[in-house]
């Protein structure tokens, strides 16, 4: 190696970490994270693609925002609940509740007396104030666990009786019938893919009956030749009728007519409603159990619940996005295409001006998380050429568009307003 070769003048670990902004850094984020981002930057300057002499500040660059290794990423998809990015963003309300639950908290004692309480009794009874039809309320890990819980409870050894046409794969190779079956449940499957009558259930009914299930088929529809025996019928063959809504809108909204809802699935005769967190509801991940009082004390008292059970930060959050504000699931959904029109016009003239090779286009947005298969919300975004997916994807903030016929789209309906700024920066950079 020649003396004069940039790799010799690559300074030494110990030097790069007595930077002041790296010492304070590993404070804040904890010396592994920081000592990454040095090795990182070492690395890059003995390879020569960087100056020796800018390897603290390119550490520096580098330093994630928090320790948590999980990326920010705008989700300008146009896919409102993206399960690949976590599916549904905490409101400001619920992000607060979170920080908040960090610490000690009286999760599970009553202050007052000094004496334990119920693990959630706050959360719990937002919940029912929300859909005053439960006669009480039980909250899991997620709609999946919310399955396992019930068909272990209440079905254990016994049959769950299910129409063929609600044998659903969640998504990712995930399906119904084979949780179900992992409980050591036993699947009494009646009618066909298309249709099930009231009868079908009817002779499957006996003394091994569990329960009766129905399953919102979320992510897909079939049409034509079809029928199914609603729940107001199931109601009345003396069994447990165990609903799975998937969504977790909690009453009826105009916005998403054919998206059951827990309030109404109980009015209609339901015994359990079974829903999750993170999807329609805009908050944590959870899985949400709505039932008559003695179906939920049965879940609660079943020692599965144990291993189900939610921790203090999702119960928080859980409250806080069914009493807080309007979430950003739905500041999304009902966004205005006009406003949003405007806003993504505002942005395509900051970048034209900048010299990016950018237009405005009609788009589509979706629900996504496996809901509203059918839902088309009319969008804007904003059209860029396909290879500026990548570094947009890979860059900080990380942005994530959607690439269809050659083109990136950005949609920013699920942009923050206030980080259009970022995006706008992250663009130029990418076409300087
Ligand atoms: C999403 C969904 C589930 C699974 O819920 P998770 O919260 O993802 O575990 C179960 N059933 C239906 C109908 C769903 O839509």
């Amino acid at each position: 190696m020649a003396t004069d070769d940039p790799r010799r003048r690559v300074p030494r670990t110990d030097a790069v970490l007595a930077d002041p902004r790296l010492a304070d850094a590993a404070g804040r984020l904890g010396p592994a994270v920081v000592k990454a981002a040095v090795t990182a930057a070492q690395a890059r300057a003995r390879a020569g693609e960087l100056e020796p002499a800018r390897v603290a500040d390119a550490a520096v660059a580098a330093l994630p925002e928090t320790a948590g290794g999980l990326r920010p990423v705008l989700n300008a998809t146009g896919v409102v609940l993206h399960t690949n990015l976590g599916r549904a963003a905490l409101s400001d309300a619920a992000r607060l509740a979170v920080a908040a639950a960090a610490g000690h908290t009286d999760v599970e004692l009553d202050l007052h007396t000094g004496r334990r309480a119920r693990r959630g009794r706050t959360a719990l009874a937002a919940l029912q104030d929300a859909v005053p039809e439960a006669g009480d309320v039980h909250v899991v890990n997620n709609g999946a666990a919310a399955l396992v819980l019930a068909a272990t409870a209440l079905a254990g050894g016994q049959e769950i009786v299910v129409s063929r046409g609600e044998m659903v794969e969640i998504g990712d190779g995930f399906r119904l019938p084979d949780l179900l079956e992992s409980t050591g449940a036993r699947l009494r499957e009646v009618g066909t893919t298309n249709r099930t009558a009231l009868a079908d259930y009817q002779r499957a009914l006996g003394p091994e009956t569990g329960f009766l299930l129905k399953v919102h088929p979320s992510n897909f529809v079939i049409t034509g030749f079809t029928s199914a025996a609603p729940i107001e019928e199931l109601a009345t063959l003396g069994h447990p009728v165990v609903a799975d809504i998937g969504s977790g809108l909690l009453r009826p909204d105009p916005l998403l007519p054919d998206e059951p809802d827990a309030a109404s699935t109980l009015r209609a005769g339901a015994d359990l409603v079974i829903a999750s967190g993170d999807k329609l509801l805009g908050g944590p991940q959870a899985g949400l159990l709505f039932g008559s009082a003695d179906l939920i004390a049965r879940l609660r008292r079943h020692p599965l619940a144990r291993a189900l059970r939610v921790d203090k930060l999702t119960l928080a959050a859980l409250q806080a996005t069914v009493t807080g504000p309007e979430t950003p699931t739905w500041q999304a959904l009902r966004l205005d295409p006009a406003v949003l029109r405007e806003r993504t016009a505002g942005a395509c003239e900051r970048l034209v001006t900048a010299g990016v090779p950018v237009t405005l286009v009609e788009s589509e947005a979706v629900v996504g998380g496996g809901g509203a298969p059918e839902v088309r919300l009319p969008s804007w975004s904003l059209s860029l050429p396909e290879p500026y997916a990548e570094p947009l994807r890979t860059g900080a903030p990380a942005v994530l568009g959607r690439v269809d016929r050659g083109r990136l789209l950005l949609d920013l309906r699920c942009v923050p307003p206030a980080a259009d700024d970022d995006l706008i920066a992250a663009i130029r950079a990418v076409a300087a």
